[in-house]
Formats: C-alpha cells, sequence, structure tokens
C-alpha cells in the first residue's frame, strides 16, 4: 500500500537544498536593471520626450502619437538590449490577479529575414480577447472585445524575456474591467480635491498623491506536503487537520532567526524583486510557524500596488524553484494566526512633505489638523465601504477571530493626539480669540509634539491605526490586491477634502476668516466623528458591546459586507467623483458575490470528497483492524481478561463508528443545502445562502474528522498532518 503523505514526507525532508550564489553583492548594482525607469528614460529618449511621460504620469496629460512612437522605440532598444524577445499589456482584471498575453517583436520581411519592431499603436492599445475574463455581465460575449491601454504612470518592466507594459482594461463601450482604472481615477479625485486644501496654506502646491507601504504575510509549506493535501492545492486552505500538539504557544517563531532554506528563498526572491525595482526591504518571520513577512519602502499608491501584485507572483514562483509552494491565503490552517496584508497609507505634495507629518510651524501644525480631522470624518461617513473593500470569503475567517482587526471600523490615533482633538473640541472659535496668542493669526492651534513618531504607544489590534505619520489599514487580507483598499481609501478622502471646501468657503462667503472657518469646520469634524475613534483593545468582547452603542458597524460576512456598496450613499461617492459609474459599481457589486458564491462551492465540494474518499475509507481501514485485533484477543484470552482488556479497543471501535455516522449525515445535509441553494436565482440570497446555510456545516464535520485522525493510525492517515505542513522547513 502506498500512502502519498509518506511519499511526500520522504521529499520534503530529503529535499536538497537550493544554493543560488550567483547574486552580485552589491543591491546598488543590479537594482532596478529589469525596468523602463527613469533614468533609462533619460538615457534612451529626448528631453522632450521625457518631460512627456513624467507629466503624463503625474498629471494625466495625454502623450501625443509622436511622443508615443519614440517611448515605443525607446523601449523597444532597451528590452532588445536586456535580451526580451516578447512583449505584454500587463492588467489587473477583476479576478484579482494578473493577465497577459505574450506577442513577439518578430515581423517577417520580403526578403525571407525577420526584423524586430514595436509600435506606438503596440504600446498604447492592444484588443485582448476579454471574453474569459468576470465583467459582472458589463460585457456580452458577441462584443467581447475589451481594450488594454498604457500607463505612463506605473513603469514597464522585463519578466521571463518579456517587456510587460502595464496598462488599465476596459471594455469596448468604456467600462473598466480591473483595478487599476478605478485607482488612477480615484487618485485623480484625490490630487484634485487636497491639493485644493493644501492652497489654503500655500499656493505653490501642484500635486497630491497617497503613499503606500504595504506588508505582505504569507506562508510557506513545502511542495510534497502541500501537494498530498487536495484542499489546499485547491482551495488555499486547509479544511481539516488538527491542530499540532505545538504551534505557535510559545511564541517562539515571531522575530526568531529565520531558517536557512527559507533564507535562501528569500535572498533569491529579493534579488528578482530588487532587479525588477521593488524595493522591498524588510523581511522576518511571523507569529504562525513558517509564516513570514516581507515589506518595501513605501511608494506613490499606483506604483506600490503594482509592486504588490508583482511580488505576489514572485513569491509563488521563486518559491517553487526552492520546492515552497506560497500560501496568499488569509487563513490556511485553523487555530493558528492567519495572513494579513497592512496598508501604510499617507498622503504626500509635490514638494515632498508627508501631510500626515505633524509639523514644527503653527501653520504646518494645522494643515496636519486638517487632514487628520478630514480623515477620522471619512472613515466615520464611509466606515462600511472600507469594510466592503476589505470583504472576501477567506478574510471572513480572519477579522474578528483575535488575531486580526474585528470587523468593526474603528480609528486609532494615540494618547497624545487624542487629547490635541479633545482640546479642540472644547475650545470654540470664540475662547481661543479670547486667548488669541498664536503667530500671525487669531487662531490657537494646539500645539502638537514633534516626538510623535518616536512615540511607542502603538495599538496593534486597530484596524485603522496611527503610526505617527501613516495610518496602518491592518484589516486587508494577504491575498487581495492593495488596490481595493487604496480606492476606497482614495476616494473616500477626495469625497470628504471637496466636502471640507464647501464647508469652508461657506463660511469665508459669510465673512469669516479662513483660518477661522478652516478651525471651526475641522472642530465640528472632530466632534462629529468622535465614535469612529477607538483606543482600547480592539479584540475585546467589550469592545463590540460599546461599538454597538456607539452605533458602529460590525458586519461579519461577505455578503452582508458587500450589501454597502449598493446603498444611493455608495453610489453617489463612487459617481460623482468620476470613479465608476453606477454601471461598473453594480457590475462590480455582482463579481464579488458571484466570487464568493463559488469559492465556498468549491470548498464545500473539497470538503466533501476528502471526508467520503479518504477520510472515511481510512478510518473504516483502521476500525477493520481493529475489530480483528478484538476478535483475536477473544480467541486467545480468557474471558474476563478479554473483558477487561477489550474494552478500550471497543470503545474506539463505536466511536470511529459514531464519527464516521456524523460526518456522512452532515455531509448529506450539507450536499442537500447547497442543492436548496443553486436553484435561487438572486444572487445576493443565493450568496447568503452560501454563507448561512451551507458553510455553517463545515465546523462540524471538520471537527469530527479531526477526532478521526487523532484515532487512526499514523501510518494510514492520507493528509499531510498540521506539525508536517507548519513545522517542516
Ligand atoms: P510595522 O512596525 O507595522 O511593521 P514599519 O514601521 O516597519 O511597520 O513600516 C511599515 C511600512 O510603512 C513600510 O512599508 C514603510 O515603507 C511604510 N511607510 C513608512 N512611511 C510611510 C508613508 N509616509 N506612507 C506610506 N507608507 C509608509
Ligand atoms: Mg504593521
Amino acid at each position: 500500500m502506498s500512502n502519498i503523505r509518506f511519499k511526500a514526507l520522504e521529499m520534503a525532508i530529503s529535499r536538497p537544498r537550493r544554493l543560488f550564489n550567483d547574486i552580485p553583492p552589491k543591491v546598488s548594482d543590479y537594482y532596478g536593471e529589469l525596468t523602463f525607469s527613469k533614468q533609462i528614460m533619460r538615457e534612451y529618449m529626448s528631453h522632450e520626450a521625457y518631460n512627456s511621460v513624467i507629466k503624463a504620469a503625474e498629471k494625466g496629460v495625454r502623450i501625443d502619437r509622436s511622443i508615443a512612437d519614440q517611448v515605443a522605440s525607446a523601449m523597444k532598444s532597451w528590452a532588445l538590449s536586456k535580451g526580451a524577445t516578447h512583449f505584454t499589456h500587463w492588467f489587473h482584471p477583476l479576478t484579482g490577479s494578473t493577465a497577459e498575453k505574450h506577442d513577439s517583436f518578430i515581423q517577417p520581411t520580403a526578403d525571407g529575414k525577420a526584423i524586430e519592431t514595436f509600435h506606438a499603436s503596440e504600446l498604447i492599445q492592444q484588443e485582448p480577447d476579454a471574453s474569459s475574463f468576470p465583467s459582472g455581465g458589463i460585457r456580452n460575449t458577441f462584443e467581447a472585445r475589451g481594450y488594454t491601454a498604457w500607463d505612463p504612470t506605473s513603469p514597464a518592466f522585463i519578466m521571463d524575456k518579456t517587456l510587460c507594459i502595464p496598462t488599465i482594461f476596459v471594455s469596448y463601450t468604456g467600462e473598466a474591467l480591473d483595478y487599476k482604472t478605478p485607482l488612477l481615477k480615484a487618485s485623480l479625485a484625490l490630487d484634485r480635491e487636497a491639493t485644493e486644501v493644501c492652497r489654503y496654506f500655500d499656493k505653490n502646491v501642484n500635486r497630491v498623491f497617497a503613499t503606500l507601504g504595504w506588508e505582505q504575510e504569507y506562508f510557506l509549506v513545502d511542495s510534497a506536503l502541500f501537494n498530498a493535501r487536495p484542499d489546499l492545492v485547491l482551495t488555499g486552505r486547509t479544511l481539516f487537520g488538527h491542530s499540532s500538539a505545538k504551534d505557535q504557544q510559545l511564541s517562539d517563531h515571531y522575530f526568531g532567526i529565520i531558517p536557512e532554506r527559507v533564507i535562501d528563498f528569500m535572498r533569491e526572491f529579493e534579488y528578482e524583486a530588487h532587479r525588477l525595482g521593488i524595493p522591498v526591504r524588510t523581511r522576518h518571520n511571523e507569529v504562525a510557524p513558517n509564516q513570514f513577512e516581507c515589506a518595501p519602502v513605501y511608494e506613490e499608491v499606483n506604483v506600490a500596488v503594482d509592486h504588490n501584485q508583482l511580488l505576489m507572483h514572485l513569491l509563488e514562483k521563486v518559491g517553487k524553484r526552492h520546492g515552497y509552494t506560497v500560501l496568499l491565503h488569509e487563513k490556511p490552517y485553523a487555530g493558528v494566526n492567519g495572513s494579513g496584508k497592512h496598508n501604510n497609507w499617507s498622503l504626500s505634495n509635490d514638494a515632498g512633505e508627508n501631510l500626515l507629518t505633524p509639523g514644527k510651524t503653527p501653520k504646518s501644525n494645522f494643515r496636519f489638523l486638517v487632514f487628520l480631522a478630514n480623515i477620522l470624518k471619512a472613515v466615520d461617513a464611509h466606515a462600511d465601504i472600507l469594510r466592503a473593500y476589505v470583504a472576501s470569503s477567506g478574510n471572513d475567517l480572519r477579522l474578528g477571530a483575535h488575531e486580526a482587526p474585528p470587523a468593526i471600523i474603528s480609528a486609532f490615533i494615540g494618547k497624545q493626539l487624542t487629547e490635541t482633538l479633545d482640546l479642540i473640541e472644547k475650545t470654540d472659535k470664540k475662547s481661543v480669540s479670547k486667548a488669541g496668542e498664536n503667530s500671525g493669526n487669531h487662531i490657537k492651534i494646539p500645539k502638537i509634539p514633534e516626538i510623535l513618531l518616536d512615540n511607542t504607544d502603538r495599538n496593534r489590534t486597530s484596524p485603522f491605526a496611527f503610526t505617527g505619520n501613516k495610518f496602518e489599514f491592518r484589516a486587508v487580507g494577504s491575498s487581495s490586491s492593495c488596490a481595493k483598499p487604496m480606492i476606497a481609501l482614495n476616494l473616500i478622502m477626495a469625497d470628504q477634502l471637496k466636502k471640507f471646501r464647501i464647508d469652508v468657503d461657506t463660511l469665508v462667503a459669510g465673512g469669516m476668516s479662513k483660518d477661522d472657518a478652516m478651525y471651526s469646520i475641522i472642530r465640528s469634524y472632530i466632534i462629529d466623528s468622535k465614535r469612529i475613534r477607538f483606543e482600547g483593545n480592539s479584540y475585546g468582547e467589550e469592545w463590540i458591546k460599546e461599538a454597538a452603542t456607539r452605533g458602529l458597524s460590525n458586519i461579519l460576512d461577505t455578503p452582508h459586507a458587500l450589501r454597502s456598496l449598493l446603498k444611493p450613499e455608495a453610489i453617489r461617492l463612487f459617481v460623482e467623483n468620476q470613479v465608476l459609474t453606477e454601471r461598473e459599481v453594480r457590475a462590480r457589486y455582482e463579481i464579488k458575490l458571484e466570487n464568493y458564491i463559488r469559492k465556498i462551492q468549491i470548498e464545500s465540494r473539497v470538503m466533501g470528497d476528502l471526508a467520503i474518499n479518504h477520510i472515511i475509507p481510512i478510518s473504516i481501514r483502521y476500525q477493520n483492524l481493529l475489530v480483528d485485533n478484538v476478535k483475536g484477543l477473544k480467541e486467545v484470552l480468557d474471558t474476563k481478561t478479554y473483558v477487561a482488556l477489550s474494552k478500550n479497543q471497543i470503545d474506539t471501535i463505536k466511536a470511529i463508528s459514531e464519527h464516521i455516522a456524523v460526518i456522512r449525515d452532515q455531509i448529506q445535509k450539507m450536499v442537500e443545502a447547497r442543492k436548496a441553494a443553486n436553484k435561487i436565482e438572486d444572487p445576493e440570497a443565493l450568496a447568503i445562502a452560501y454563507q448561512a446555510k451551507v458553510l455553517p456545516f463545515f465546523g462540524e464535520i471538520r471537527y469530527h474528522a479531526d477526532k478521526l485522525e487523532l484515532m487512526v493510525d499514523n501510518e494510514l492517515w492520507p493528509l499531510s498532518k498540521y506539525r508536517e505542513l507548519l513545522f517542516i522547513r
């Protein structure tokens, strides 16, 4: 008899170390060598063309045809010099991953030879057959054409000898079919509104953009063990598995010494990342065994999002070379911490100032408070949008499980800032005017200590925490594209800043000074949004109760979280700020629901297959061994001894039968629930049926299967066990 688990174990344990010694000693020697960077552009293009591309990148100014010709020609020369043979438009369809279709540079000539060509038209626009990408009903297959169009804000790069050109992806009728399009639009809206607000303080500001530094958590598992787990292979997570006697209880993995084989892998993928200009800088062990994290230096949001997409791809690709499979799922293992992707977000202007850094002067302090108050107001007004934009079936297993923030959106700002905002709340304009001791104008802006950054009163449990000069959005799941949370944050911020200007301008029109008006408006925002601030332990039970009394929502699952997207206010938000049309909002909602339904459906099927074809037959085989044993005992022992000694065995035989009976029964009921659900036509009701009627069977089925795992002879058990998945490295 062959047991695949033991074969996998043998492979995993004896896997030869991959030594990769081709990495040059100095990162600066190869950093960015595979990206069409600003430096390369300057080298390969005229001054005029270079400036046009930069302008397009920063202000969305159109690039004209002759310039595009130059860019294409420069890209081609550079790519060929790097050994590239193909090019592709690289985009992010709504599947959540990236897509590409490679075309060769070659063009046959009349004399039977070939030359390499790459024209502006090929750079600017392509028409991939879009019929197999999700569109939420926007694109009928008979008008299957979709367009990809060059995004000059994110540098082209070379991967696997292919020139990859970041692009947006839209339907024939111009509707967005990707994540990049709304992200770019949200960034434009933010720029438009935030720049105006900055100009209240400094007329020379021309641009504001969001910055993003993500932290990517992931698990590594030996590929042989992974392949011996059909649930991991098909769903990305383990649907069965008793916890290991030891996992994270001793907290001995977090920040521990990185195992040698893992370091070999990390060095190689960091090398590949650096060649692509992804500024990864930090790496460490995470809390759970075999869980790790990497983080880059932050970048402009669109580039950072692309870099995270690329990095996820690199992790998987380089992992394979080392015999590792990278698990990006939010909760691959029950009972140990899941994986998140903290999105560190801030705002920067074209003078390179971080708008979320409390400044040294009263003026920059005031500007900081204006942005802070607007952020809090935006998060309070649109907490449900943020929640919806981090929702996924994987993240449902993580949020609120005492290892990640709860599903309640709140903001943490720390003790000092809380005191500052409390002071503002207490000090209305009049009393401040009387106090009147501040420079230049007569508003007293509370002084904010400059040492906020070093201030370590960090709260690790908050979903949205101020950490000195940025907010850290921690509710994002590890497999999610950063585009989703970034679309949501940038959009709600743009909308809020627009309202702020209207509010301020109204007061100014009524005769108030601009500074007085700004003060009075942010004071009202600080008061109005107070409920969103929470400084305590967000993992605690008390917070759930208190949040309810504050009227904050605690939406536990994806189908209910997604509902918020169809509320009139949500649609207004997207439409008015020109980020998505109503049709696009609705289409995306449907795609997300559909995705949720499919995922739960697949998990449920895999669960049934594994239980019926793997777990139950093996358990019966073991049970038969026990039965034979008991029969044998009866033959060789006198009755009294037999009765005394066989009791345990017989109890186990019975217990096995009982667990099997429950599993069979529950699976049958789960299948019935699925059948009943599948009759539902309305997608929302269908998703809710899967969440409320199908998903609840998982726990019970798993409980009994995991009990069997503890009983059945280790030699027979077919699925890699938690101790193997989590500790072999
Ligand atoms: P943690 O302590 O939460 O692990 P770090 O201090 O290591 O976090 O920083 C996490 C991330 O925050 C890094 O990716 C870093 O580049 C990013 N970050 C720092 N400053 C900013 C900023 N102004 N805007 C966006 N991200 C930033
Ligand atoms: Mg962090």
